[in-house]
């Protein structure tokens, strides 16, 4: 960040008084300019013994696989973002199920969250930001063309527990870097 978003004057790096870490700060009007991590949202939508899966039509990974998701919006909630990004990417009408993986990604500074959901009908098709929207079973998921690390750590969750027959939540954070990150 260069210029204030609120006058426009520079902004330098300095850490506020009684704060610990270093801010963009305006020289002109003293607004202490956060930035926070983000929370990216989505669904695992099931239809019988498959799931629901995009192919991505945008950078980063594209021609690799995921589930819907994308970042938060402001004013609306979590379930809400699982929604919208599912009928987005996937053009699809799911019903939300409970929470699923809820990841810390402290190394870009983002939360993966991944509802488990019921696709609705068969009436999707891939939106703008997908070249494919695809039911997929376990034997096909392509598991080597999986674009985030977040999505094939919440794939392989739910297979597991699938095979158990009790799902539950599975929190976990990654601390190295992966393949690819959301933009
Ligand atoms: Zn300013």
């Amino acid at each position: 960040m260069n210029f204030c978003s609120h006058c426009g004057a520079p902004v330098s790096l300095k850490i506020p008084a009684g704060d610990s870490l270093p801010r963009h700060v305006c020289e002109q009007c003293g607004t202490i300019h956060y930035q926070n991590p983000k929370v990216v949202v989505g669904a695992l939508a099931e239809w019988e013994d498959k799931i629901l899966l995009c192919r991505r039509a945008i950078e980063p990974r594209y021609g690799f696989w995921t589930l819907p998701a994308g970042f938060m919006e402001n004013n609306e909630t979590c379930g809400e973002a699982a929604l919208r990004e599912t009928r987005e990417e996937a053009g699809a009408r799911i019903e939300l199920g409970s929470m699923f993986t809820f990841i810390d990604l402290p190394h870009i500074s983002q939360i993966h969250i991944i509802y488990r959901a019921r696709l609705l009908d068969l009436e999707f098709s891939p939106g703008e930001e997908s070249l494919d929207a695809i039911l997929l079973g376990e034997a096909d998921i392509p598991w080597d063309d999986i674009a985030f690390r977040s999505i094939d750590y919440t794939l392989k969750c739910f297979f597991e527990d699938r095979r158990k027959g009790e799902f539950e939540l599975h929190s976990t954070s990654f601390a190295i870097p992966s393949p690819g990150t959301y933009r």
